[in-house]
């Protein structure tokens, strides 16, 4: 009974997301979110940044009869939302203070007559008497609370306002509320449900790792090089540059427009007139660097910011990964690189140390120490972000990350150095500092050493020809991979077990070479599959169209298409409506609004150019369909595969989600090479499927749904494909 009710909901959210959004499947997790919500049952949603979080309220709210009432903190956002779901054909409003007293009571007509389906507006707004009023006369639906970690103190930007949501659940005892966040500890998460009053709640947490971000760290050296070197990589794109300091602002956003890069600054010493302009600027331009203190970003929904660059440490593992966060969120590769400085860990200490943090201290500390591990870490950098959020990533080579992508310079012979550094810790007897034992290493005629006689040690000198700089470099690293520790107030090193074996050399620790500038352009395997085929002129053309869209209409350019659909159009390069309307993104309604213009720009292109048009995307490639192995959590999935039970039996099991035991099922029939789909989808069906992927070619599922009249699920549609793809790679 219940899983008929999820098969239908499904496949009503399906539809949906294709008819509105255009969008051929759901990300990982959103049916599920989805569906609680269609199901009324409090939820609490913790995604990644890009993970998709407002579609999860977004479509339940078009296939709900109804109003939804959507909570969110800033207005720049909302508007954003507001005009992307206008452009999509949505009926959605945004009260705030801005509006005139006509407009306002326009809102609440149309919201009292049925006809809106989301009303966005900030917690101040939502508890006021007349909103209430308003409320009571409307048919709600359900309540969706954005950035539902301010809600908790514990969380890392608790506001105040946040806190009267919980007479939420007292004032509409009827209506479900859901949260929504892309951070929140297990502790915040508790808080939430909480604070917000939600009963019997859901919590969905999703992988905080975002594998389309590319991160890499470096130690920072003087002047800006390093950064045009990024933007470089990425010319006529938009990214940001984090600088700790209004001054460093302020100099670096100077020295680019005298190299002629397009970049405005932001803090918080810019008038909010300032503020707001360079803001709307860099969500309307496409090519444009904001060079800003980490007071910039919240809220700033751009999807296609290409690059984040943190031109000094930033203070916690939580903050880069919201601001690094701030990339990619379209999905498509995005590159995140970060400077730090020696200094950064003391000017950041000592900041601390002067706020009056309180209790607070210790934790902050201790946040700031895994920041300063981070950077000194030689393994896999979505590996180390993952750990630290409590997640354990089962991948071998990322293939995003300066690690994986052999991008780091290491040292050759690190273990015998690893040694002679350890083994001067010992001579000193494990009574200095870092800064103390570099000296020594160095053959340092500093008083203090000369003294303690520390010159008459064997280690003395023995790191002559290095610099002091680099060893206190190495140091640090060897206190990163744990053989060596700083302890008591004095930071003294000790060797802890694990150096204890690298001095009898069971140990090899991973050591960089003094910094040296590495060349960075490596293609990607990210970058490659999403750059696969796209006519790099055309893609240029179509960004300068939307452009010119968006400025006409006056919204951010992602609302007009995200770059995803313009790289699909420059690699399908479609010449009816009817091709047209299989690009990724595109729905009814963008279709009708755009079809004709961009379209008849890839016709010129091709006959211009003497380009094919109308090009089928290849069929998966063996690299990315069977190559992969499948994650241990499906592991756990194939023995009740083998046991003949179905996806929702198996979904039952192991407590997972039907969407996500789905998934395990393809990676099931893939790994297994199964080529009989009849175990899943009966004979009729898949006859049907077969003869639609005959007809319009295998790839992409979108095509395919549409040529079975949308009418089977894209799910079994799945299933007959990869069963057919099993039987094509036995045959040949
Ligand atoms: P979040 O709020 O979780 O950071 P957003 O809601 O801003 O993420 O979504 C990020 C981007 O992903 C947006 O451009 C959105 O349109 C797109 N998106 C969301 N869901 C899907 C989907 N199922 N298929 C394709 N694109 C999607
Ligand atoms: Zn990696």
């Amino acid at each position: 009974m219940q899983n008929s009710d999820d098969q239908q909901i499904a496949a009503q959210l399906s539809k949906a997301i294709k008819e509105f959004w255009g969008y051929d499947d759901f990300r990982p997790q959103q049916l599920a979110a989805m569906t609680a919500v269609m199901k009324d049952q409090d939820s609490l949603a913790v995604f990644p940044t890009g993970a998709g979080k407002s579609l999860c309220f977004q479509a339940p709210a078009v296939c709900r009869d109804g109003l939804a009432v959507v909570v969110s903190p800033l207005i720049s956002l909302m508007k954003d939302q507001v005009d992307s779901l206008k452009a999509c054909w949505i009926k959605a409003a945004l009260l705030n203070s801005s509006l005139s007293r006509e407009e306002e009571n326009e809102i609440a007509q149309q919201a009292r007559a049925g006809e809106l389906k989301l009303l966005y507006m900030a917690p101040e707004r939502l508890l006021t008497d007349a909103t209430h009023r308003l409320l009571k006369d409307s048919r709600l639906s359900f309540f969706a609370i954005d950035e539902a970690h301010c809600v908790s103190q514990w969380g890392h930007d608790f506001r105040p306002e946040y806190r009267q949501l919980s007479a939420l659940k007292q004032l509409y005892p009827d209506a479900s509320v859901h949260g929504y966040t892309a951070t929140a500890t297990a502790k915040v998460r508790e808080d939430i449900v909480k604070q917000l009053a939600q009963t019997n709640c859901q919590v969905l947490v999703g992988s905080m790792d975002r594998p389309n971000l590319i991160y890499r760290v470096a130690r920072r050296e003087s002047g800006i090089d390093q950064f045009v070197d990024v933007i470089n990589r990425h010319r006529g794109e938009a990214g940001i540059v984090y600088c700790i300091s209004r001054k460093e602002v302020e100099s670096t956003s100077a020295a680019f427009q005298q190299l002629g890069v397009t970049s405005l600054p932001y803090h918080a010493g810019l008038s909010a007139e300032e503020r707001k302009q360079n803001q709307d600027a860099f969500l309307r331009e496409e090519a444009l660097v904001m060079v800003a203190t980490v007071a910039f970003g919240m809220g700033i929904d751009k999807s296609n910011v290409r690059f984040v660059v943190h031109a000094g440490m930033p203070k916690s593992l939580e903050a880069y990964q919201q601001e690094s966060g701030r990339a990619g969120r379209d999905g498509l590769e995005a590159e995140c690189c970060m400077f730090y400085r020696a200094g950064d860990f003391m000017t950041w200490s000592r900041m601390l140390e002067q706020s009056d943090a309180g209790s607070g201290k210790a934790g902050a500390q201790s946040a700031l120490k895994a920041v300063a591990d981070f950077c000194n870490g030689t393994l896999c950098r979505h590996v180390e972000l993952a750990a630290y959020f409590g997640e354990t990533l089962d991948v071998k080579d990322c293939g995003a990350c300066d690690v994986c992508l052999d991008q780091l310079p290491l040292v050759e012979d690190a273990l015998k150095l690893g040694q002679k550094i350890v083994s001067c810790v010992y001579r000193v007897d494990q009574r200095f500092g870092a800064d103390y034992v570099a000296q020594v290493l160095t053959g340092s005629q500093d008083k203090r050493i000369l003294q303690n006689g520390h010159d008459k040690v064997s280690t003395y000198g023995l790191l002559a020809d290095d610099a002091k700089r680099d060893i206190r470099d190495w140091t640090e690293q060897l206190i990163g991979q744990n053989f060596l520790a700083r302890v008591g107030e004095y930071n003294t090193l000790q060797i802890t077990d694990t150096g204890r074996q690298l001095l009898r050399g069971e140990l090899t620790p991973r050591l960089l070479k003094p910094r040296q500038k590495t060349s960075g352009s490596k293609s990607t395997k990210q970058s490659l599959a999403s750059w696969e085929g796209v006519d790099r002129v055309l893609f240029e053309k179509l960004k300068n169209l939307r452009s010119e869209r968006a400025s006409a209409q006056q919204v951010p350019a992602y609302v007009v298409f995200s770059d995803a659909s313009l790289r699909d159009m420059a690699r399908r390069r479609p010449s009816t409506l009817d091709s047209f309307r299989l690009i990724n993104g595109v729905g009814q309604k963008k279709l009708d609004d755009y079809g004709e213009a961009f379209l008849s720009a890839i016709i010129s292109h091709c006959q211009a150019c003497d380009v094919t048009s109308d090009v089928k995307p290849p069929p998966p490639t063996s690299e990315s369909s069977k190559a992969k192995l499948p994650g241990a959590s499906a592991l756990l999935a194939f023995p009740h595969f083998d046991a003949g039970l179905s996806v929702v039996e198996t979904a039952k099991e192991l407590g997972r989600a039907e969407s996500t035991t789905m998934g395990y099922l393809n990676e099931y029939i893939r790994h297994q090479k199964i080529v009989d789909y009849t175990r899943w989808v009966d004979q009729e069906t898949g006859s049907k499927v077969e003869a639609a992927i005959e007809s319009v070619g295998p790839g992409p599922l979108k095509p395919i749904f549409l040529a079975l009249n949308e009418e089977v699920d894209y799910n079994k549609i799945r299933i007959v494909q990869s069963c057919l793809e099993n039987r094509q790679a036995a045959t040949t």
